[in-house]
This record gives C-alpha cells, sequence and structure tokens, in this order.
C-alpha cells in the first residue's frame, strides 16, 4: 500500500515537472567528441548521446539532442575534422525532445535524409504531439521534421562500407530503435549495438492505457528480444545508460576495449525489467 502511494506520488511529482532541459544541467554541458571505437564517434553532450559514423560516402548521425544542441553536434563534428555536410543520413534511437528536437535544424545544416522506423516516423512528423505520454505537454513539443525514407524492424540502413540493423524496441516509444553493427579495425571485428533501453518514463501506466493499449506486451518484447543479443560493446541515447563516464575521461588515449562490457549489458536490462515487472505487478492490484 504504502509503495503504491509512493509510486503514485512519484508519477505525479514527476508529471508536474516541466519536459523541456530545466533542471537537466547534464542535457546541455558540452563534452568533448571522441572516437568510440573504429569509425564510430561521440558527438553529443555530458549525457545525451549523438553518434556519428563515417564512412567513404559520407557519414551517419544517430541523435540530435534538444534543440539547441544542434551548434555544439555541429562544433563537435567539426572539432573532429569532419564536415557538417558529409552527413549523409540521419536517424534517432526514440522521438523524443531530449533526442530528436534538433532533428529539423540538423537537417537543414546537412542536407541529409532523415531515416525512422515505420512506426516512429508520425511523431517525427507531428513534433512530438503524438506522443501517448508527452503529447499533451508543449514543454516536450519539437520542431517537427519530414521522415524521407522508413525502416521495419530487421531493415538496414547502408551507407558505405557500414550496414545498420535496424531493431524494433518499442515500449519507451512506440517506434523506438536499436541499430547493431559490426565494426571492422585492425584486423579484428566488434560487435556494437546502440541500444534504445526499455526505460519506463515517469508518468506511464503499464495497464488500461487508453492511448497505448498494447504497450506492456511492447515492453515484454523488446525485453525479450535484448536479452537476446550478445554486444561486446554496447552504447545507448543517454551517457549514463552505459556508464560512458566510468568507462572514459577526456583526454583518455583511443581504446575501444573500455567499452567491452557484455555482463553490463545485461545487468542494465535486469534492472529495468524489474522495475517494468514490480510497475506492472503494482498496477494490477489497483482497483
Ligand atoms: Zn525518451
Amino acid at each position: 500500500m504504502i509503495s503504491t502511494l509512493i509510486l503514485f506520488l512519484t508519477a505525479i511529482c514527476a508529471a508536474a515537472q516541466p519536459a523541456g532541459d530545466l533542471g537537466r544541467p547534464e542535457w546541455t554541458r558540452p563534452f568533448p567528441p571522441f572516437r568510440i571505437v573504429g569509425n564510430v564517434y561521440y558527438v553529443g553532450t555530458y549525457d545525451l548521446a549523438s553518434y556519428l559514423i563515417v564512412t567513404p560516402q559520407g557519414d551517419i548521425l544517430i541523435n540530435t539532442g534538444l534543440a539547441g544542441s544542434a551548434a555544439q553536434i555541429k562544433a563537435n563534428i567539426e572539432s573532429l575534422s569532419f564536415k557538417i555536410s558529409d552527413v549523409k543520413i540521419l536517424t534517432a534511437t526514440h522521438a523524443h525532445w531530449d533526442h530528436v528536437a534538433a532533428m529539423a535544424e540538423m537537417k537543414r545544416l546537412t542536407g541529409a535524409r532523415l531515416i525512422a522506423t515505420a512506426v516512429e516516423a508520425p511523431l517525427l512528423e507531428s513534433g512530438g504531439k503524438t506522443d501517448f505520454r508527452f503529447g499533451k505537454d508543449r514543454s516536450a513539443w519539437f520542431e517537427a521534421v519530414h521522415v524521407d525514407e522508413k525502416r521495419d524492424d530487421g531493415q538496414t540502413i547502408a551507407l558505405g562500407d557500414t550496414v545498420l540493423t535496424v531493431h524494433l524496441h518499442p515500449g519507451h516509444t512506440r517506434g523506438a530503435a536499436s541499430f547493431t553493427l559490426e565494426v571492422a579495425e585492425a584486423g579484428r571485428t566488434w560487435h556494437v549495438l546502440i541500444a534504445n533501453m526499455p526505460s519506463i518514463n515517469p508518468g506511464v501506466t503499464l495497464v488500461k492505457n487508453p492511448k497505448y493499449p498494447e504497450i506492456a506486451q511492447d515492453y515484454a518484447r523488446t525485453f525479450r528480444d535484448q536479452k537476446s543479443m550478445s554486444p561486446e560493446i554496447w552504447l545507448a541515447s543517454h551517457a549514463a545508460q552505459y556508464g560512458l563516464h566510468t568507462k572514459y575521461s577526456p583526454g583518455d588515449p583511443y581504446n575501444p576495449v573500455r567499452f567491452v562490457d557484455p555482463a553490463g549489458f545485461h545487468t542494465a536490462l535486469d534492472r529495468l525489467e524489474k522495475l517494468y515487472l514490480d510497475q506492472l505487478s503494482s498496477e494490477r492490484k489497483l482497483p
């Protein structure tokens, strides 16, 4: 009973918070860009991860952060001596404002085409207004952006010598996606996962959710799929989700081994799955 009450109060408090970047200094704090593994670079802010994947035929940018993050990401790309005009493909792990609010601006800066899962495309094109949780919250809206190409689960995004496999991982949003890729370097191949972790936002209900009736099954499907994965190196939408700042500090020499953490991925998933199962069982006890 007490835990249900705490859960309820937590949900109320969180729902009352603005959805923007207020109170989240780590979302805007600059962070020096660096090479993670092979052709995969970190170009995001301290916590909002953006990944640049460099190929001989142009580059792929995953996630763009908040509306004000475009300039930071552009500066990060340029400080690595890459060109913003070489970005040919834009995509995202999910269409919440903290990962895609700068997508429209980034599209103007690069002229790149935006690729999203077919399920997530309407959320990007509505500027966040069709989101099942935050759609009514103006501070969660962002500049609507046209999706040029759509992908279904298991399809790929290819550029140059790089192939990203798109994995539909719904729940956090209906069309959230993770990406897997093989990164070849110096005679070896790294299995890399850029995951959209199945966390549950405050205020989201899993049972009898009129805006997203199949949400509980979608989360279950995502947990099942992610638990079947065994990446050597895993990355995620937020730096904190995969402990970037414990694995790497600015100035550290290039060494992909610091990001090899297959057990950490499953520990993080198990923690999130327990939160999901606990919330599901407490909601099912409610009248
Ligand atoms: Zn989100």
